[in-house]
């Protein structure tokens, strides 16, 4: 292995940067050559490719975003797709290639990976929804996002003895909300992954504020359901001062967290590693605290689960 590629590809994440400098540096510190594929699939598929040095990644670190760019590419699920992106990675002499970005990436990595050529996938999503590693790339960074968003609604909500519906993203895993309810004491979490009635939701709100509750927080994942109707049918059943906020894509950006930038590191460094062995077909990730890999295969077979210890630790702390 003499020359390897990175990119970035799906939704960006705070701390992609970081793993992209720590690819990089790595790369050259064991002497390989190391180039960076701009935007995603679709820049390999047009040739936006470039060598890259020490100085490329310098004073990225704190940065959100991806200095590589993101994008999503139809063309590269499909085989004449692949193919193009393999010729193209050829032309350059390229022999293995990170790919930093969501499970959706990751099939084009695995995709790739059958067809011959060796890729690592680097888990960077703010969703947390990988499976085979306890967090991902911008997971953290996203949840002190929406903390301190919501630290902010509670305030005025405490001021106007109002509650508040907050909506987080999260289409299909509950992650941000259910941490970001705990971190800060919701008296409701709604999730995709556990069912939930607007009674039950109703009944909770009523218990707190009979005991003088001023304020009362309640989460919802994207998944979920809309914050919008939540709202309208609590507002219904109780009459309470009821607002909404949607926090949306805030949620994306920023610059990342220490434990962010400490994982993309470790991360990013652990994929060349597996690369200067040939060992392509792999997902890095972080388990109690260690950097482990996988077979890629992996991450479509099972689903990264809500810790039902948190969710259920968090309905006792909130009554
Ligand atoms: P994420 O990586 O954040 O999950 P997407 O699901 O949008 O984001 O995937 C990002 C890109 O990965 C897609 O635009 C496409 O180029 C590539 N990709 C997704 N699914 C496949 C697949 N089944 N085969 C090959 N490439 C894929």
């Amino acid at each position: 292995m003499k020359k390897i590629g990175v990119l970035t590809s799906g939704g960006d994440a705070p701390g992609m940067n970081a793993a992209i400098r720590a690819v990089v540096r790595k790369a050259i510190y064991h002497g390989l050559e190391i180039y960076g594929v701009y935007g995603g699939y679709a820049g390999l598929l047009n040739g936006d490719i470039e060598k890259l040095d020490l100085g490329s990644v310098g004073d990225i670190i704190h940065k959100g975003g991806t200095v590589l760019y993101t994008a999503r590419c139809e063309e590269f699920k499909t085989r004449e797709g692949q193919e193009k992106g393999l010729a193209r990675l050829k032309e350059y002499g390229i022999e293995g290639l990170v790919v930093i970005g969501g499970d959706g990436s990751f099939r084009g990595a695995e995709a790739l990976t059958k067809l011959g050529f060796p890729c690592v996938g680097v888990p960077g999503t703010i969703d947390n929804d990988i499976a085979g590693t306890d967090f991902t790339i911008g997971f953290d960074t996203a949840l002190n996002t929406v903390i301190d968003a919501i630290d902010k609604i509670r305030d005025t909500a405490t001021s106007h003895e109002r509650t508040f519906i907050i909506e987080v993203m999260g289409r299909s895993a509950g992650h941000i909300a259910l941490w970001a309810g705990l971190a800060d004491g919701a008296e409701s979490i709604l999730i995709p992954e556990e069912p939930f009635s607007i009674e039950e939701v109703v009944e909770r709100l009523k218990q707190g504020n009979d005991r003088g509750k001023r304020h009362s927080i309640i989460i919802v994942a994207e998944g979920a359901g809309s914050a919008l109707e939540i709202g309208k049918k609590i507002k219904e059943a109780t009459n309470y001062d009821t607002r909404i906020s949607v926090l949306g894509h805030i949620q994306r950006g920023g610059s990342p967290t220490a434990c962010d930038r400490v994982l993309a590191s470790r991360l990013g460094a652990h994929a060349v590693d597996l690369l200067l062995h040939k060992k392509g077909g792999r997902a890095v990730g972080i388990v109690n605290n260690k950097i482990v890999d996988y077979d890629i295969a992996e991450v479509f077979k099972h689903e990264h689960t809500i810790d039902k210890d948190l969710f259920e630790l968090s309905k006792i702390l909130s009554i």
